[in-house]
């Protein structure tokens, strides 16, 4: 698997419609200060369901639409589609390769999509569990990541390894069941209360 292209249209510095076509290697994207390198990662991280404004370095999360300059307008949304190769099938779907986009208006209005179809977030995000790419992925290291990762808690730090070893979509499922046994548990004693009522 790995990522094939990106396709990205109003979104920060990138009012017109853009395609990074990527091959199975190395790929380095190189240009002068403030000429929109790290909004292509930015791009990445946002498609993949980031909600928070400032990991994308912004106050909110419509100012990733592009603003405008002097001579062009701003626009009115944002879209970014990442394309994976997965003819490997390590993602568990049935497609030999995988787009996944989002797109978000100034109204606020959003919408997520996989090969086409409308989708949750929640979609995107299982899609990904435990290959690393996710808005939290360690695929996408920020700058200042690295610092973050060593000086981070043990409990932050395990988090990582559990993504590598496969099993964060074990423990999240896990979790799902405890929080369902649980409520079966409250049912269960509504209903013994009401017996007791009854006798
Ligand atoms: P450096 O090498 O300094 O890290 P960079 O190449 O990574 O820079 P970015 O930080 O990706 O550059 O891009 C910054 C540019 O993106 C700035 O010129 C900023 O004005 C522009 N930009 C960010 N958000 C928007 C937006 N919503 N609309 C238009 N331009 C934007």
């Amino acid at each position: 698997m790995y990522l094939k292209r990106i396709e990205i249209q109003g979104f920060k510095s990138f009012a017109n419609k853009i395609v990074f076509d990527f091959h199975n290697g190395i790929t380095g994207i190189v240009g002068p200060n403030g000429s929109g390198k790290s909004n292509v990662s930015d791009a990445v991280r946002w498609v993949l369901g980031e909600q928070s404004a400032k990991q994308l370095r912004g106050g909110n999360m419509q100012d990733v639409i592009f603003a405008g300059t002097e001579l062009r307008k701003p626009l009115g949304f944002a879209y970014v589609a990442i394309t994976m190769d997965n003819s490997d099938h390590k993602l568990d779907i049935d497609f030999e390769e995988i787009t996944v986009s989002r797109r978000l208006f100034r109204s606020g209005e959003s919408e997520y999509m996989i090969n086409g179809s409308a989708c949750r977030l929640k979609d995107i995000s299982e899609l990904f569990f435990d290959t690393g790419i996710g808005k939290d992925g360690y695929s996408i290291i920020g700058q200042g990541q690295v610092d973050k990762i060593l000086n981070g808690k043990p409990e932050e730090r395990r988090e990582l390894f559990d993504e590598a070893a496969g099993i964060t979509k074990f423990k999240r499922r896990k979790g799902l069941a405890l929080k369902k046994l649980e409520s079966e548990r409250e049912s269960l004693i509504r209903v013994n209360d009401i017996i007791t009522e009854l006798e």
